[in-house]
């Protein structure tokens, strides 16, 4: 077995923190309004909808569409190999979320395909190990 690629680290705020650690259990959830329900992404203190400061951490089914995609060829971080390709997935549960695309070809990309999100261990820049999210075509 190969080891963990190395990625930066992420956001781990008082709001980002508890994503990474249901990534690290395999399972994407998102802040939900408690009040209204509606989805916060990305984390936040209140909900865009009602401005209820009550959520529950839901989790999504991880299936979703191909809203955009972009393929960046510039190297922002040391850890992350160009080219590199990023999906913009509209989530069956609503919220919108960009991560990257794994298993296929960037060029097999067309709008509304449908993804699915898998998990990769990894290891954080600055020592430990996680999860991230990434986004899959579906064969
Ligand atoms: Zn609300």
């Amino acid at each position: 077995m190969s080891a963990p690629q190395v990625r930066p680290d992420p956001v781990r705020g008082l709001y980002d923190a508890p994503l990474w650690e249901y990534a690290k259990q395999k399972e994407l959830r998102l802040q939900r309004c408690s009040d209204c329900g509606e989805f916060r992404y990305p984390p936040g203190s209140h909900c865009p909808g009602c401005l209820s400061e009550n959520f529950q951490w839901t989790r999504l089914s991880g299936r979703g569409r191909v809203y955009a995609w972009c393929v960046f060829h510039r190297q922002y971080f040391p850890e992350i190999p160009v080219p590199n390709p990023i999906v913009v997935v509209h989530t069956e549960e609503g919220p919108i979320i960009a991560a990257n695309l794994v298993g296929s070809d960037p060029s097999a990309l067309r709008l509304d395909l449908p993804v699915e999100v898998t998990f990769e261990p990894v290891r954080w820049a600055s020592g430990g190990e996680g999860m991230i999210f990434q986004w899959r075509l579906v064969k």
